[in-house]
């Protein structure tokens, strides 16, 4: 019998089971998360080599025109896990904001970051060093400009 595939219960990344296989690496750093829009996100940005954190996966980007909101996201589970995180619990240092660099993307990352200046001070809070193709999504970037954009990711 083939195990169905759902969602990693702490970063709602694919899992095949009740998490995904990255939350399962005890050598990936919970202390710093990369928040990603889709799944499919996760993936160029394991191509960089660049990023040895855990994700987490927001399942789109604040859109109102499109009657996507807050509550529509996994954002109130983002700051649960920033403010307490999950058994075995490891101190979130920095929080990554991969979302694609398109106008929901970047109004995204500014709600999140407002949020967790909030809830979080103290926390580094960033995001990625512009160079991605604007209004393109983070799957199209090819693996070495979005490893700089890694790389020089900035304090928001
Ligand atoms: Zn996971």
């Amino acid at each position: 019998m083939k195990e169905k595939i759902g969602f990693c219960e702490v970063c709602f990344n694919l899992a095949e089971g009740p998490r995904c296989t990255i939350c399962l690496d005890s050598r990936r750093d919970a202390g710093v998360i990369c928040v990603v829009e889709e799944p499919g996100d996760v993936i160029p940005v394991e191509r960089t080599h660049e990023f040895r954190g855990r994700y987490h996966v927001l399942g789109g980007a604040l859109s109102p025109i499109d009657g996507i909101d807050p509550e529509h996201l996994k954002l109130e589970q983002l700051y649960a896990r920033v403010t307490a995180p999950p058994e075995p619990a490891t101190p979130v240092r920095e929080v990554v904001l991969a979302t694609n660099p398109t106008t929901t993307g970047e109004a995204t990352a500014l709600h999140i970051a407002r949020a967790l200046h909030e809830r979080a001070p103290g926390i580094a809070i960033t995001r990625l060093a512009s160079g991605l193709p604007v209004g393109s999504d983070l799957e199209y970037a090819d693996e070495v400009t979005l490893g700089k954009a890694f790389m020089g990711r900035r304090a928001v």
